[in-house]
């Protein structure tokens, strides 16, 4: 679950860059696995998706908040769960 102690205050210039974003185009579906997909499918989809943060404008600010806040859930700055799993415990 994601940190909410650490959700920046809710002023524009913290959450503006979202107005922006390639994904709001795109159903959650693309970014958010649905229960039990493994494999070839899971990776499938989170490629699909890293396409996309891969043409995005605001894929800088869009993994910092991820990470600032901990988000455990789907491709966020086109890194997938365990990537920034795997970047915050080498940060921590
Ligand atoms: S980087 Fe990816 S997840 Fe983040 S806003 Fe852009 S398209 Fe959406």
């Amino acid at each position: 679950m994601t940190d909410t102690r650490r959700l920046p205050w809710p002023r524009t210039e913290h959450w503006d860059w979202q107005r922006h974003a390639a994904c709001r185009e795109y159903g959650d579906t693309v970014f958010f696995h649905p229960e039990h997909e493994r494999g070839g499918a899971r990776l499938r989809r989170e490629n699909a998706a890293k396409a996309i943060c891969g043409h995005c404008p605001v894929q800088r600010a869009c993994l910092h908040h991820a990470l600032q806040t901990h988000e455990p859930y789907g491709v966020w700055g086109g890194l997938g769960e365990s990537e920034r799993r795997s970047l915050l415990a080498h940060t921590a």
